[in-house]
């Protein structure tokens, strides 16, 4: 017997091997703790693991990193910045770090990713950039955002914190033309430093700038032009940077999490699968897949409740919950929350799809160290909470 109260099962928990822990171990005793040798190792691989020709910088967060890609992209105040509702907060907050104003538009319920077409009625003359989400780590439509952006001169971020590895048109996100991409190592990501992010970009403008304001706008390389070596203890102050760098400890982590990332993948990939399977024709809307040939990193396996499900979605978590089953629910859309409709006289009348799909929404657990009992004892429950 289970007992739901002893035996929960979380909706993620992060695969940590020996690897990673001595690692750690190994930066802790070398006494270089904070942005080191074990930092520019990480970032060489993550740069190489994408398939190279761009540059990864390693950064405390991927909301750190959203904020230099934007700040680098000179996004300021008056300029808007077209993004989703269905995401979290981050993606937009660090629109207004930068005194920008965020211009949000509703998904594509084929994708649960932001609909094109929604954001070409949004361009403004004020419009400066577009930053569109890979929802569950299924790809949005680049193809056809990057066509629209380049026929209107924006810029485009990509915030990727769901998509390690994610491919689009066969391309891996981080290597299509977008100005710069930002994936997350948070601790419920696909994979983990604690917290952590890696911006990224071919431009090496961008990349410059975003390293020089990830450390206090210290520019190293100022004095080199003018004499033939700097002291080693010369710096210059450029501008009034940020606190961003991402610590040895850290990256010690990330360097053994980024080795096992296609085997994450095809774990979270064989479990979506076997959900899919066990699922199918219960009043449930199963999870978008990737085009054909792409590859879901399925950080999440995000479901809806069919109109005939009988049950609501609030009562159906609390259902799963008194069965012992962690479950979330991606997201609350940014124009329900207090500050965003406020600010913005947002609606839920302007943003139909998302409204929908978060009123049937649930988040059902998906992480590599799942067993098949796990599944199993998922979908019994899912099935004994549809009634
Ligand atoms: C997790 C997440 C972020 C923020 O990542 P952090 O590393 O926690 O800063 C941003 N956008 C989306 C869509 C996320 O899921």
């Amino acid at each position: 017997m289970v007992d739901p109260k002893k035996d929960f099962l979380p909706f993620a928990l992060p695969e940590i091997g020996e690897e990673e822990i001595a690692e750690v171990v190994n930066a802790l005793r070398s006494g270089w703790v904070t942005t080191g040798p074990k930092t520019k190792q990480f970032e060489a691989d993550f740069a190489a693991y994408l398939g190279g020709g761009v540059e990864a910088i390693a950064v405390n967060s991927a909301t750190a990193g959203l904020h230099l890609g934007l700040e680098a992209l000179g996004v300021g105040p008056g300029d808007e910045v077209i993004t989703t509702t269905h995401t979290f907060t981050a993606t937009a907050e660090i629109i207004r770090y930068l005194g920008a104003d965020p211009v949000f538009v509703d998904v594509d319920p084929r994708t649960l990713c932001i609909d094109v077409a929604g954001i070409e009625r949004a361009i403004t003359p004020r419009t400066k950039a577009i930053i569109p989400v890979h929802f569950a780590g299924r790809s949005a439509d680049m193809q056809a955002l990057l066509a629209l952006a380049k026929k209107h001169g924006l810029r485009v971020m990509e915030d990727a914190a769901h998509a390690l590895p994610t491919t689009c048109g066969g391309t891996m996100i981080g290597q299509l033309d977008s100005d710069v991409t930002v994936f997350s190592f948070y601790a419920n990501k696909t994979i983990t430093t604690g917290e952590g992010g890696m911006l990224v970009t071919r431009d090496p403008e961008l990349a410059k700038r975003a390293k020089v304001m990830r450390l206090h706008g210290i520019n190293r390389d100022a004095f080199d032009r003018f004499t033939a070596k700097a002291p080693s203890w010369y710096y210059e102050i450029v501008a009034p940077g940020f606190k961003y760098n991402m610590t040895d400890i850290a990256s010690s982590l990330g360097l053994h999490q980024l080795k096992r990332a296609n085997e994450f993948q095809a774990k979270r990939a064989r479990i979506a699968a076997l959900y899919d399977e066990a699922l199918a024709g219960l009043p449930i809307v199963l999870p978008p897949h990737a085009e054909a040939g792409d590859i879901h990193s399925w950080h999440l396996y995000v479901t809806q409740l069919a109109d005939g499900a009988g049950v609501s979605r609030d009562q159906f978590i609390e259902r799963l919950f008194e069965q012992g089953i962690g479950c979330s629910v991606h997201y609350i859309p940014l124009h329900l929350q207090p500050y965003w409709r406020d600010t913005y006289k947002l609606t839920p009348e302007m943003f139909p799809n998302s409204q929908r799909i978060y009123e049937r929404t649930v988040t059902l657990p998906l992480y590599t160290r799942m067993t098949d009992a796990d599944v199993e004892r998922v979908v019994a429950a899912v099935k004994q909470a549809l009634g």
